[in-house]
């Protein structure tokens, strides 16, 4: 299958657009996005597995029930032992499976159950064939089903558990039942044209999966980002400010921010162009991005020509040091301005706030705080910084 996205070009870079765009033919995604991936779908299919196990478990007994009335010899009590094992163990997994905290053993537990019940099933069948040949088999291939499309299985793990049903089968027929080889070809045959439809259909369905988690992942991101600058946007900005105060609130830590503006840009844009002025925008975010490369820092294009840069952890002097330096990182880049009042080249102005953990209103208050600061900055002449 391929995907011919002609649009992905303008999203990048982003490690999602670059996979979509590579394609996935192998259902296999480079290393952190595969982890990411299955992160992902392991919590998607949580509550998937454990209804599968419910239905299965149902299953399984009723399974049993038609053993008690079909099959009148002794073998039938060996056929329900081996029932009753299985059930025991899927009731033990299911148990572990309600508890959320075993949710990374989710995987190891989803082959453990569906290999019970295959490897079971074939027994089952082998042992009731030596008294009865015109019993079921067929019900394996309800097992190698549910391993496809049921419990959440990737093609790969679905294949390999599919696989070791069927040499079971193929074995429990040949040592319990003697099964003529004929009968046995022919049943092998069915059980694995089955299994062919039911690896396309997981593949189809997995490829979509792998498809769809990478275009919603790569929709956030674009939801959250400047396009231009590829800086956070205002909104991303004002969501990840409620989570970063509170995390500053509990680990009692001040927060700063710069109000970050170019001077006199529209000058710029009526000298040099629009076209010019966007790429000057792009080179302010970026000094801006270095400016915010701790881990809790953000660096943020409010809109047109305003920036913020949000710095944790640091007090009222530090970030004015901060900004004063990326104020002079700009004039030291030395972009020509001919049509500016206050400077030859490109500069911009910076308004500081801070607030403590002590402080109530965040966001409003710090804003206005900043905002009151730039609005100085601007009137003492420009290329400045007020804290
Ligand atoms: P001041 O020194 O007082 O900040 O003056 P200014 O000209 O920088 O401020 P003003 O708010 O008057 O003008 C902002 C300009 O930014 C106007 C608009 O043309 C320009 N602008 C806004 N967004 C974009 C953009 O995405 N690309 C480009 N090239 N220009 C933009
Ligand atoms: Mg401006
Ligand atoms: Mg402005």
């Amino acid at each position: 299958m391929s995907l011919s996205h002609a649009w992905l070009d303008d999203v990048r870079p982003s490690s999602y657009a670059d996979q979509l765009a590579l394609g996935f033919r192998w259902l296999r995604f480079s290393r952190p996005l595969e982890n990411e991936y299955r992160e992902a779908l392991r919590d998607d299919t949580y509550d998937l597995k454990r209804i599968a196990l419910s239905v299965g478990m149902l299953i399984w007994l009723a399974f049993a029930a038609f053993d008690f009335v079909l099959i009148q010899a002794p073998e039938v009590w060996w056929m329900l032992g081996i029932r009753l094992v299985v059930l025991l163990l899927l009731i033990i997994l299911s148990g572990l499976l309600l508890q959320r905290r075993h949710i990374h053993l989710l995987q190891p537990l989803s082959l453990v159950a569906i290999l019970a019940l295959g490897v079971g099933a074939s027994l089952v069948v082998g042992l009731a064939h030596r008294v009865d040949p015109g019993y079921p088999y067929e019900g394996l291939l309800l097992v190698c089903m549910a391993s496809y499309f049921l419990v959440g299985l990737r093609l790969s793990e679905a294949l390999v558990c599919s696989l070791l049903i069927l040499l079971t089968y193929i074995a429990a027929e040949l040592l319990m039942a003697d099964m003529p080889v004929p009968r046995l070809i022919n049943n092998s045959l069915f059980l694995l044209f089955g299994n062919l439809m039911g690896a396309v259909g997981c593949y189809l369905l997995e490829f979509k999966s792998r498809e769809h988690f990478l275009i919603s992942r790569l929709m956030r991101v674009l939801a959250d980002q400047d396009s231009l600058t590829g800086l956070h946007n205002r909104r991303s900005f004002n969501r990840q400010f409620e989570r970063l105060w509170r995390q500053a609130q509990r680990e009692r830590r001040s927060l700063a921010l710069l109000l970050c503006d170019i001077d006199h840009f529209k000058a710029y844009n009526d000298r040099y162009g629009h076209q010019a002025g966007d790429s000057v925008l792009q080179r302010v975010g970026s000094l801006l991005l270095d400016a915010a490369r701790r881990p809790l820092d953000m660096a943020v294009r409010l809109g047109g020509e305003e920036f913020a840069v949000l710095l944790y952890d640091i007090d009222v002097a530090q970030a004015r040091q901060h900004a004063e330096a990326l104020r002079q990182t700009l004039q030291t880049q030395a972009i020509e301005h001919a049509g500016s009042d206050t400077a030859a080249m490109l500069t911009m102005s910076i308004g500081v706030a801070c607030i403590r953990p002590e402080e109530s209103g965040a966001l409003a208050q710090l804003y206005e705080h900043a905002d009151r600061a730039l609005y100085e900055a601007k009137a003492f002449g420009r290329n400045q910084v007020v804290a």
